[in-house]
């Protein structure tokens, strides 16, 4: 994505929510609601997302055949496995410490006048046992989970079949050659559909704008600004410390590609949509794919450390506004939830805010809470979801450079004044 692109982009996002907020305050009328929310800015945000979707499977399927058939060692791949879940799982489990706290201290659920925010059924999220949720891993039938989407299944044989490739040797080095191919096209059509972003942004952010209630977000305003305030607290200190710390790099190279990732998650708040985008980026960037090309979607797919930060704050909220006092076991539980929840959200708009009902009543906290924030859920949704995206990128980076598969002078671009 050029220099110019991202400057459209960005100017798209700040038209996008002038426009929404001028259609929010128009009175309902079929020329508003049919013929601009529901007809045109429909068919070009949707069709933007559609176009980025169009691209998440074939691309997670190529890139880790490609990546796993690289690896010799098989062992290798299990160490990366595990290095990989263990840093999701802590950082997820930081995040929702660091929520808790600092909500904490700004107490966004004080003087909060109830009455004048609409309050919806909330949905409820089932509990799924342990040994259903691993068996789910394994594809019974893998084209089914390819046309389903189904990111782990798809992630498991993708990886057994790129091994498989690998052990077959001499012969195998036809299909790898292919799957090279195939993996080259796809990232050629992320940027061809990357070129359309300006248009598909500015109609997904109006929409949302135009969606979200202006009195619902200006009543819920501390509530949303605890959130976005303890997600820069992640992203900026959080992840720039350990990415100091695992890789010592400097981080400008790595801000500059993410902020065109943060505009895709801003304005369509799905991992999975940007799945795309972050393997180009992390190209870009100097990791090998082998390391990215699993990292990358495996992220998308379990590791929600936004997520848990709004699940965090939306719990000291909902106490505070129902006058619940949550106990120190209580807070232990909601971390414990949070992370395991985290794992089952799946990166698409709006999960998060099902999987919280699991949090809510693993300490029982009443669920008509959830109903006070959905009308909002949009908004911290864009942020939410910047952050998870943004913790898959930090990992991948650290897990390459621990690898050593990180090329540290495309990294800097052969920038020496940087360095
Ligand atoms: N939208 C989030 C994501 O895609 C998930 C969520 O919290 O709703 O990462």
């Amino acid at each position: 994505m050029g220099k110019n692109l991202t400057i459209k982009i960005f100017v798209a996002i700040g038209l996008g929510i002038v426009f929404g907020m001028f259609l929010n305050m128009l009175e309902p009328s079929t020329f508003k609601d049919d013929f601009i929310l529901g007809g045109i800015l429909k068919l070009l945000g949707t069709g933007f997302l559609n176009l980025i979707k169009m691209l998440v499977v074939p691309l997670v399927f190529t890139s880790l055949v490609c990546g796993a058939s690289s690896m010799d060692d098989v062992k290798k791949l299990g160490r990366i496995g595990g290095k990989t879940l263990g840093f999701y799982m802590l950082t997820t489990a930081l995040a929702i410490s660091i929520s808790l706290f600092i909500a904490k201290i700004i107490n966004p659920g004080n003087g909060l006048d109830m009455s004048s925010v609409i309050v919806e059924e909330p949905k409820i999220s089932e509990n799924q046992p342990i040994i259903d949720t691993l068996l789910n891993i394994i594809p019974t039938n893998p084209i089914q989970s390819l046309a389903n989407g189904d990111m782990l299944q798809i992630i498991l044989f993708s990886l057994l079949v790129g091994i498989s490739i690998n052990m077959i040797g001499e012969k195998g080095k036809i299909v790898k050659e292919f799957f090279d191919a195939l993996n080259e096209m796809c990232m050629k059509l992320v940027s061809m559909i990357m070129s359309l972003a300006p248009v598909g942004v500015f109609a997904l952010i109006s929409n949302t704008f135009a969606t979200t209630g202006i009195k619902a977000i200006f009543s819920l305003m501390l509530f949303i600004f605890t959130v976005y305030l303890i997600l820069l607290v992640q992203a900026f200190l959080v992840y720039g410390m350990l990415a100091k710390a695992f890789t010592g790099l400097k981080l400008k190279p790595f801000l500059k590609e993410f902020f065109e990732i943060a505009l895709v998650t801003f304005s369509t708040a799905s991992s999975n949509a940007s799945i795309p985008l972050s393997l180009e980026k992390m190209d870009k960037l100097g990791v090998n794919k082998s390391i990215s090309s699993f990292t990358i979607p495996f992220g998308a797919t379990i590791n929600m450390d936004g997520t848990a930060i709004m699940q965090g704050v939306s719990c000291i909220f909902i106490a505070q506004i129902y006058g619940i006092d949550l106990t120190i076991q209580n807070f232990l539980t909601i971390i414990l939830t949070a992370t395991l929840a985290s794992v089952g959200t799946a990166g698409v708009p709006g999960v998060g805010m099902i999987t919280l009902s699991m949090v809510l009543s693993s300490v029982g906290l009443p669920l008509e809470g959830i109903g006070l924030i959905m009308g909002i859920d949009r908004i911290l949704d864009m942020g939410r979801t910047t952050v998870n995206v943004m913790g898959d990128c930090i990992c991948t980076l650290i897990i390459s450079s621990s690898e050593k598969e990180l090329d540290r002078e495309k990294y800097y671009k052969k920038d020496v004044s940087i360095q």
